[in-house]
């Protein structure tokens, strides 16, 4: 599915320095800052400088590179002094997926145990799959 480009997204202001960021690290293909709203402090966001809505749009080179310097930033957060026990990488990927921001962003939080944050588990999901649904499955995305 094909997303339509926002230009007037807040991030895509950012990129084009009409609003303001604290900025970690730059270069041609990619921008890191602070998030506004962290989930816990330093957590930051890598974001392409190139316009597209869902990691599905970018070039795979591109998509990598964001997860490059995002594991390259992860681990200055560790050493950094500040509170960092464990790292989550999370791609919001599409509106349906949580994404609110319509640029393809992708978070690095620092983790401790007991920090509060985490994923909701509703009544349908974590449902152990019966093994030949689990072949049927496998196969379908094989196939693709
Ligand atoms: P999403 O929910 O789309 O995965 O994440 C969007 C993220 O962007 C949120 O974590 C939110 O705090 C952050 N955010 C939203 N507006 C701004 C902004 O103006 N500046 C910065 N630095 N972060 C923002």
């Amino acid at each position: 599915m094909s997303n339509t480009y926002d230009d007037n997204n807040i991030f895509a202001k950012i990129l084009r320095g009409e609003i303001p960021c604290h900025k970690i690290y730059e270069d041609d293909k990619c921008l890191v800052f602070l998030d506004i709203f962290p989930v816990n402090p330093g957590h930051f966001l890598v974001i392409p400088k190139a316009r597209a809505v869902t990691l599905s749009e970018l070039d795979e080179e591109i998509a990598g590179h964001l997860f490059q310097v995002g594991h390259r930033l992860s681990k200055a957060l560790r050493s950094s002094g500040l509170r960092c026990e464990g790292v989550n990488f999370w791609v919001s990927d599409g509106s349906a997926a949580g994404q609110e921001v319509p640029h393809v962003h992708l978070h690095v939080i620092p983790r401790w145990a007991g920090d509060g944050f985490g994923w909701k588990i509703g009544p349908t999901n974590r449902q152990a799959l019966p093994p030949a649904e689990l072949v049927r499955l496998a196969e379908l995305l094989r196939a693709q």
